[in-house]
């Protein structure tokens, strides 16, 4: 077996990151501090289905299916055989977003995630979820279970915190109002969430799969570019793999995408500036965050009508306020 495959193969054991995840929640609900809105049997037959759960690039699903996904459209041969010979795992390392290594021999293409920026983009997306849901037409009882819903993700967010006695209790009433007035709140809060979270991955895994595509990690790169150039360039790649994404999942019929995708763009800058000490300062190898949000503010406007542009701004811009992430920029 190669070096590569070895690693990966222990790495996705170490962290298999959905099965780990549902583990915890499955306990949570069985103590009584968490409420599925499912069957213990139904999450029981879930977990089972995780445990047996054999995923081809990574330890993570939602990476397997937007690689499966970009794969049914892409026509682009070098984009194919990089996904064909990837493999991506989340490994326990608080100091790293993502990392390309160099290709293997066998030609594998070897990705590392980190699993605490990971989660913290999980828990930005469901902050951010919430303020779509503000223009559903909701009842003034679900407006208010909103509002508790967005307070107790703004904590979660904050202090790492997964499940908050608060956001247990936020969710209880969430049933209550899917009982009672049937308007599917917490399904569509769900949906909201978990679209933001996919184009958020979509965009951080194909920032790594930019490395790789334009030979950033090759030991011979002829081009010698500047480390800085390089990120900017990947994280434009990281942009077009998003749309690649969105367009294959969710591009079809009646289907479409919505804003909420687009502004999910935003979400590992975002969550990575809590990770570091200073968002206007360059690092070693890195731009700004700063700049690299700038960069994808850039690369929207160029992607979207002026309408469909506005709109992101203006998520983006309540999303700050939101987080109060003015604070982290001294200067105002
Ligand atoms: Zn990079």
């Amino acid at each position: 077996m190669s070096d590569v495959q070895d690693v990966f193969n222990s790495r996705k054991k170490e962290a298999h990151v959905q099965r780990e995840e549902m583990n915890e929640f499955y306990q949570l609900c069985k103590d009584g501090k968490a409420f599925s809105g499912m069957e213990m049997q139904e999450l029981e037959t879930l977990l089972e289905d995780l445990e047996n759960d054999r995923v081809e690039f990574s330890n993570d699903m939602v990476i397997d299916m937007i690689i499966a996904d970009v794969l049914k459209l892409t026509k682009d041969k070098k984009l194919i055989d990089v996904l064909e010979n990837i493999r991506v795992t989340n490994i326990f390392d608080d100091t790293i977003l993502g990392r390309a290594y160099p290709r293997y021999d066998d030609g594998t293409y070897y990705i590392e995630i980190g699993r605490s920026i990971d989660r913290k983009i999980r828990r930005l997306s469901d902050l951010f979820g919430v303020l779509f849901m503000f223009n559903e037409k909701l009842e003034p009882i679900e407006c208010v279970v909103m509002y508790e819903l967005l307070n107790a993700n703004i904590k979660r967010f904050k202090n790492d915190d997964e499940f908050n006695d608060e956001f247990n209790e936020v969710q209880i009433k969430m049933l209550y109002c899917d009982k009672v007035i049937m308007n599917n709140l917490t399904d569509k809060y769900v949906s909201y969430a978990r679209e933001i979270y996919e184009i958020a991955i979509a965009f951080m895994i194909g920032h790594e799969i930019g490395h790789h595509y334009y030979g950033h990690t090759d030991k011979d790169n002829i081009l010698n570019e500047d480390g800085k150039i390089k990120e900017l360039k990947a994280d434009s790649y990281g942009i077009g793999f998003a749309f690649e994404y969105l367009e294959s999942a969710y591009g079809k019929g009646d289907n479409r995408y919505g804003i909420h995708q687009f502004a999910g763009l935003y979400m590992p800058l975002i969550a990575s500036s809590y990770l570091c000490d200073d968002i206007l300062k360059d690092g070693k190898q890195h731009p700004s965050i700063i700049k690299r949000l700038l960069g994808i503010q850039r690369r929207l406007g160029k992607l979207l009508d002026e309408e469909g542009y506005k709109e992101v701004q203006c998520y983006i811009n309540s999303l700050y306020d939101t987080i109060q992430f003015q604070k982290k920029i001294n200067i105002i």
